[in-house]
């Protein structure tokens, strides 16, 4: 199994930072993807980060990375941080997870597994109701990439409480073990 990371954004993209600009969510995910790589390395995974430029590469070139890949034996996870608003202090909180409308079932049993992790850790998630473990959605790298695919938002980066756990030791590591630990459980199921 080929696990393939993307760090979304680049540090040309607009916007996409906490209000006080503390938090920038490029540097914020690309410091996280590095960690995930490293951790699922050490865990003797084959996993590699689709983006290491720290300019935006297009969305359409991040899919032509992805899908070099044999769809079979590869999974992608793209790694974000949420916004509720553009540029205020906002209420929303929590991890989400977000799959394409009409993706395969690993798809979405990777996104209960990146759940499951998540909840495990105690952590705030954000579901569409009840029964229902992650969100469908059109966003391009999850529509135009063929392998199972799942994009994260990891908390709100126009939270303060958020942005506080995010930028703490305490927060990264968890944002870190929900990936590596969701990863894990899925490549165990198969
Ligand atoms: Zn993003």
């Amino acid at each position: 199994m080929k696990v393939l990371i993307d760090n979304g954004h680049g540090s040309d993209t607009a916007g996409k930072r906490s209000p006080d600009g503390r938090l920038r969510e490029y540097a914020y995910v690309r410091e996280i993807a590095e960690r995930v790589e490293k951790e699922l390395h050490r865990r003797g995974v084959d996993a590699e980060r689709i983006v290491k430029e720290m300019w935006d590469v297009s969305l359409a070139e991040r899919c032509r990375r992805v899908n070099r890949h044999p769809a079979g034996s590869t999974i992608l996870v793209s790694i974000h941080c949420n916004a509720a608003g553009h540029g205020q202090w906002m209420n929303a909180r929590g991890w989400s997870g977000w799959v394409y409308r009409q993706c395969s079932e690993r798809a979405k049993r990777l996104a209960g597994c990146l759940y499951d992790a998540t909840k495990a850790q105690g952590l705030q998630v954000r579901t569409p109701s009840r029964s229902q473990k992650y969100w469908t959605a059109g966003f391009y790298i999850l529509k135009h990439t063929v392998c199972p695919a799942v994009l994260t938002e990891n908390f709100f980066q126009d939270n303060r409480e958020d942005v506080a756990f995010l930028l703490s030791e305490a927060g990264k590591a968890a944002v870190v073990r929900l990936h590596v630990e969701g990863i894990m459980k899925y490549i165990e199921s198969l």
